[in-house]
């Protein structure tokens, strides 16, 4: 017998961000990918989401390597978390490595982490694996789908990918490769999948699409100026938008952080071509009739500290959108930013500018296949197991169903969830469902995590609002000395309440004059005779539920 493998699930199985898996071979441990999801609306207050470590952090030192299969902030935007619990190598593409630098030299992690770049097709062994590196094609240059050869089989992890036939880089997804993997006499064990897409019909368009959408609009409006918002990782959409308007007779301005620093390595790398002579810097667009130039910046996400939702707010340093420019939002808004998209939108129309988006216009596409290419990626590994990874639950379930359509047996299609695990042995493959945590790592600022209690209590500050009561006592009698005095933020507006926070006073007044009278002095009982008191009238009176925190001072 083989030494079994077991795959522990930390995160990207059930919802889109914060991917982590772990390979456990003999004690050792593959880190493969560790990204970072975006709070929703009902996490007021998070900066991100991150996997739990715990599993990790109990095994620092057993870990070989991280993989890293592309650097978009779902996959890499939780390594310089990571890296404070363990220190390990992290293999990926020069460029994924390149753009994942820069957060873990920002975190002054840099010094203790190794970097180790992998070219197209190489196999590289990472502690107990065989990691081999086969290009895809995605929404960031140089992806990778990575086969782990282990002693029990290759198990496929496919990474993010489509199957852009004309990348516009001419590197294409290995599909040659993939299938000589596949048609092996010992075939593929598991294959791990991407879902984002399982549920869209047909093929998702090719990336070079878009660049036809740019060259028709810039046509369309040769006089005004263009604002393009993508992704600062998005280097072929940044490609196309730069190359399309260089050949309208216009020079490219970029603005946003990330997107200059990305632009700078992807040029520096020879990802990215884009003549020196063509870029102005942005403190000079002015200089240059609006028909000559085009700005590419970040905050296509709606971002509200964003150069874009700047502009658009009129608080921009460098630049104001006026009724000369054409704004197009060359992404699609990823779940949690639908409202702060719409929001942006709006500002930019308000202010007099055209906006093209993705629903008005084909200037974006999907850097995810759709279930027709992932029945082809299916026909080709033809794997033995089947689990659908990053995605939603709904994702997942569209996704095994269509892994059962191209000939996987039903029995051999498993649905994990974070915290899932999965042993691989020679004959079989089990789920121990919930093996390891999984939770939520909420991420505040620079604290840690700041837990479902803090959340909680920013949720009902947020619906019910607080009110202090501040009252002086004397220690001896329990008698009140000065106040109550009330100060409330998010219950009643002060200046218009001023009656009912009187009877709000009498009322803790009251209670106070009866503890005393049964003798009660003691700091506690005063405190919980005030909190009762005040919260009994504001439920009775205004039917709401806010903090009530009392501050009982004795003299
Ligand atoms: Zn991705
Ligand atoms: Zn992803």
């Amino acid at each position: 017998m083989a030494a079994p493998v077991r795959i522990v699930f930390l995160g990207g199985l059930g919802e889109i961000g914060r991917n982590c898996f772990c390979l456990e071979v003999d004690g050792e441990v593959v880190v493969v990918d560790c990204g970072l999801m975006f709070p929703e609306a009902d996490m007021p207050g998070v900066d991100l989401v991150l996997p739990d470590f715990t599993y990790l952090r109990e095994r620092a030192d057993d870990v070989a390597g991280i993989v890293l299969t592309h650097a978009h902030e779902d996959h890499a935007g939780g390594l310089s978390f990571l890296l404070r619990d363990l220190s390990a190598p992290i293999y990926g593409s020069p460029l994924s490595l390149g753009l994942a630098r820069r957060r873990i030299e920002e975190a002054g992690l840099l010094g203790r982490t190794e970097l180790i770049p992998v070219a197209d097709g190489e196999t590289r062994r990472i502690g107990p694996v065989e990691a081999e590196f086969v290009p895809v094609t995605h929404s960031v240059p140089h992806g990778f789908a990575v086969a782990y050869h282990t002693p029990v089989g290759t198990i496929v992890h496919t990474g993010d990918f489509k199957l852009d036939l004309t990348p516009v880089d001419g590197r294409t997804t290995d599909l040659a490769r993939l299938a000589e993997i596949g048609a092996r006499p010992e075939g593929v064990r598991l294959l791990l999948s991407d879902s984002t897409n399982a549920e869209r019909p047909g093929f998702t368009p090719s990336e070079s699409t878009v660049g036809v959408a740019m060259r028709d609009l810039f046509a369309r409006h040769p006089r005004r100026r263009f604002i393009v918002a993508s992704f600062a990782s998005h280097l072929h959409r940044v490609q196309q938008v730069a190359r399309a308007a260089i050949d309208a007779g216009r020079r490219v301005a970029m603005l946003g952080r990330s997107m200059v620093h990305n632009v700078a390595i992807g040029r520096e790398m020879g990802v990215l071509d884009i003549p020196a002579d063509r870029i102005v810097e942005i403190e000079e667009i002015d200089k240059f009739p609006p028909g000559e130039v085009c700005v590419i910046c970040t905050g296509s996400q709606g971002e509200p500290m964003s150069a874009l939702s700047l502009m658009a707010a009129h608080e921009h340093k460098w630049m104001t959108v006026t009724d000369d420019d054409v704004v197009v939002l060359s992404a699609h808004a990823i779940p949690g930013n639908e409202a702060n998209v719409d929001r942006v939108i709006d500002a930019l129309i308000r202010a007099g500018a055209e906006v093209v988006h993705d629903r008005n216009a084909p200037v974006h596409v999907s850097g995810h296949a759709s279930s027709e290419e992932l029945k082809f990626m299916l026909a080709l590994i033809q794997p033995q197991w089947f689990v659908p990874v990053h995605g939603e639950y709904r994702h997942l379930m569209a996704h095994a169903h269509l892994a059962v359509d191209a000939g996987v047996a039903a029995e051999h299609v498993i649905i994990c969830e974070d915290g899932d695990a999965l042993d691989v042995t020679d004959d079989e493959i089990t789920l121990d469902r919930r093996a390891v945590p999984a939770g939520f790592l909420y991420v505040d600022g620079i604290v840690g995590d700041v837990g479902h209690g803090v959340l909680r209590d920013r949720r009902s500050l947020a619906e019910e609002g607080v009110v202090v009561v501040i009252v002086t006592v004397d220690a001896r009698s329990g008698e009140v000395v000065t106040g109550p005095e009330i100060v409330t933020r998010g219950w009643v507006h002060e200046a218009e309440a001023a009656d009912l926070i009187e009877e709000a006073k009498e009322a803790v007044r009251a209670s106070l004059r009866d503890a005393a009278a049964e003798g009660a002095t003691d700091f506690e009982t005063l405190r919980r005779h005030t909190r009762r008191a005040a919260g009994r009238f504001i439920n009775e009176r205004t039917k709401r539920r806010p903090a009530v925190i009392p501050v009982v001072m004795e003299v």
